[in-house]
């Protein structure tokens, strides 16, 4: 197994793209179990009312349970929310539930609206003996006030990008979005990543959306690309990763490649981010 280099300090990671079905949740459910793998610390934080990274992850996430819901309204600590992940001990989970799909609403009127999310962590972070190599915050499919409160608690955004004929179009929203997030609520914030999911290596699409979006972002789109693959669509309903479900499966390969090359830049990545 390959030796992945701890980042010098904490990697914040909004996993964002306001289309769904892009590969979010998958990407970022996927790559926090492979950086668990190699035995880094994970925080992941599901912030789509669907739960669908929750459900990646065996975690609890029915109405009942106290989830992200509770801890951007002040009503349960982040403590009180996270749960373990049964494949991967160094995985920390703050599950979502479909009660959160109420919270844009709730918080709409709130002075610090777009803070609830980074306040309560930075409480929680201040207050533990924990360090986290990694905080994933899986988004909803949307530029709501959920996304930022998301954007507004990371440093880093990761954009999934589904290799199909539409891939850019709606890109140029997100980047303004990001701009815009970065000129009010947070300015060291970054696209550090962009991961192209989803890929039928067979056909000439796949290969010509990749080369369109690496040449419009270098320095940004991963080498490593995913491909599309069964097992990685199956293994949600097995309340697990495609890392724990199948970890030969070409789908995990990738994704390890993947987590490993962004851990391999964290350095480069980290000096783009004052402290
Ligand atoms: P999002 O979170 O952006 O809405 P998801 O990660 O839920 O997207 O992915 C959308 C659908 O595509 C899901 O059913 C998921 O299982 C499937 N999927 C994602 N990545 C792959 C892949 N590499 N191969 C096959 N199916 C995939
Ligand atoms: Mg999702």
């Amino acid at each position: 197994q390959t030796e992945f280099p701890h980042p010098s300090r904490t990697r914040y990671i909004a996993v964002a793209n306001q289309k769904g079905g892009v590969g979010k949740t998958t990407t970022a459910v996927n790559l926090s179990a492979a950086w668990a793998e190699a035995g880094m610390s994970v925080l992941f934080i599901d912030m789509d009312p669907q739960g669908n990274g929750s459900t990646a992850f065996g975690a609890a996430h029915n109405p009942d349970v106290v989830s992200v819901y509770d801890v951007i309204e002040g009503r349960a600590k982040f403590q009180d929310a996270m749960q373990g992940c049964e494949d991967f001990s160094t995985i920390d989970i703050v599950p979502s539930n479909i009660n959160l799909s109420g919270a844009e609403l709730e918080i709409a009127d709130m002075d610090n609206r777009v803070f609830l999310l980074r306040d309560a962590l930075r409480e929680y972070l201040d207050h533990t003996d924990k360090h986290y190599d990694y905080v994933v915050i899986d988004c909803p499919p949307s530029l709501g006030l959920l996304v930022l409160n998301a954007l507004s608690a990371v440093q880093e955004v990761l954009i999934p990008i589904q290799a199909e004929y539409y891939a850019l179009e709606g890109l140029g929203q997100l980047i303004k979005t990001i701009s815009l997030v970065q000129q009010s609520t947070n300015p060291t914030l970054i696209v550090s990543t962009m991961l192209v999911t989803m890929v039928d290596r067979r056909t000439l699409l796949s290969k010509e959306v990749y080369s369109q979006i690496k040449q419009h972002y270098p320095d940004i789109v991963l080498d490593t690309d995913i491909p599309r693959s069964v097992r990685v669509s199956e293994a949600p309903s097995y309340g697990q990763s495609v890392i724990a479900y199948d970890p030969r499966s070409i789908g995990a390969v990738a994704y390890r490649k993947a987590a490993y090359e962004i851990a391999c830049r964290s350095e480069e990545t980290l000096k783009r981010i004052p402290r």
